[in-house]
């Protein structure tokens, strides 16, 4: 592979017949007078050879589609790969477009990624499987031949509730036992679980030896299994306690999360499917800084130390702020400097304790109880409620731009 794209003779528009050379993997800039053949050479000749290349990788017939292209008016040109480009007059501002979106080859990488890519669970960093019936019944021939085993459908997977309508749908079936929340058990008629517990319920449905003459009983028992579960199962091991997930779809053998068949929009950062939820696929969140709230503690509150709220007011949040320094022992006359960090951080993140008012401050006949949110979501609330470019601005000074921590 050359390490440099040569062109050789370019006459394209004003271009008087240059050779020149570029370095692959570095940044070339292309600079000159205006009219003396930047865009020609960058983008009538380098790009358009590229492209007029690649095209010809196609067959004919998806040649016609496409056009020919004409070659640009060059001798020669070396070391060139797939190119791409992005045009210059582009204006657009949007955060969420990027190389990859303005060229559209993120739509490709996310069609080969969602095609041809493999899973791994998060849990345990184990590669996802999924198997067809039949290469689980040939697993468990490999894996489990003259070893008792309970087969095992799962029915609830960590969720609330009594489950009695359930244990009876079980019974009726004929099925004799379950296993709840890891424990084996009969069931029992009427039997009901904590409501307010998340529960995982499994139903045994069948209990055999691992034979290989018996073949066509595991098949059996595999399939009816799998119709029970829903596509998912378990294999108990009776001596050595241990359990193991085998499904239709794609799963962690080991800790049993199961995924969707990855789709394109999985990894696209402009999906919600695929985005990160805490920045919203941008790469980057703005957080309230502490330090941008209180610039100077040398202030006290009373004095305006909090810059969102100024000097001393009559007001619920220097009401609520007062409440809370008057818990840890200060007052609202102290300079910020010599509160302690666990009134500061009360002041700034709230509490759910709820805070009292006294009846002297609100002039009404008796005490207002109330919790308080804190300044960081006083801060965040306006910038959600308020979309003027005023309240943004405002809001604005108090945060910094960070990458985002997930
Ligand atoms: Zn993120």
């Amino acid at each position: 592979m050359s390490d440099k794209i040569e062109v050789l003779g370019a006459r394209v528009h004003n271009l008087k017949n240059i050779d020149v050379e570029i370095p692959r993997g570095s940044l070339t800039v292309i600079t000159g007078l205006s009219g003396s053949g930047k865009s020609s050479l960058a983008f009538d000749t380098i790009f358009a050879e590229g492209q007029r290349r690649y095209i010809e990788t196609f067959s004919a017939y998806a040649r016609n589609f496409l056009g020919n292209m004409e070659r640009p008016d060059v001798d020669k040109i070396t070391g060139l790969s797939p190119v791409i480009s992005i045009e210059q007059k582009t204006t657009n501002k949007n955060p969420r477009s990027t190389v990859g979106t303005t060229t559209e080859i993120y739509d490709f990488l996310r069609l080969l990624y969602a095609r041809a890519g493999e899973a791994y669970s998060y849990v345990t960093g184990e590669r996802m499987v999924k198997y067809t019936e039949e290469q689980i019944v040939k697993l468990l021939l490999n894996d489990y031949l003259g070893r008792k085993v309970y087969l095992l459908a799962p029915l609830v997977q960590n969720r609330k509730g009594h489950y009695r309508e359930l244990f009876e749908t079980v019974m009726k079936k004929g099925y004799l036992y379950v296993r709840v929340d890891g424990e084996l058990t009969e069931v029992t008629p009427g039997m009901k679980l904590d409501r307010y517990k998340n529960h995982s319920i499994e139903v045994v449905v069948d209990r055999l030896v691992v034979k290989e003459t018996d073949d066509h009983r595991l098949q059996n028992s595999v399939q009816n299994t799998l119709k029970q579960g829903d596509g998912l199962m378990l294999v108990y091991d009776v001596q050595r306690e241990t359990v193991r997930h085998y499904s239709r779809r794609l799963m962690c053998p080991t800790s049993g999360i199961s995924y969707n068949d990855p789709a394109p929009h999985n990894f696209s950062f402009n999906s919600p499917q695929g985005a990160c939820t805490r920045c919203k696929g941008l790469g980057y969140v703005s957080l309230i800084d502490r330090d941008l709230i209180i610039p100077d503690k040398s202030l006290s509150i009373h004095d305006g130390a909090i810059v969102p709220l100024g000097k001393h007011k009559s007001s619920m949040i220097f009401w609520q702020i007062d409440a809370i320094l008057e818990k840890y022992g200060f007052t609202e006359n102290d300079p910020v400097s010599s509160l302690s960090d666990e009134a500061l951080d009360e002041i700034f993140d709230g509490s759910m304790e709820r805070l009292r008012i006294p009846a002297s401050l609100t002039k009404t006949t008796s005490d207002y109880y109330c919790t308080y949110e804190g300044l960081v979501k006083y801060i965040r609330s306006t910038q959600d409620h308020d979309q003027s470019a005023t309240a943004q601005k405002w809001v604005g000074q108090f945060s910094r731009e960070c990458t985002c921590p997930e």
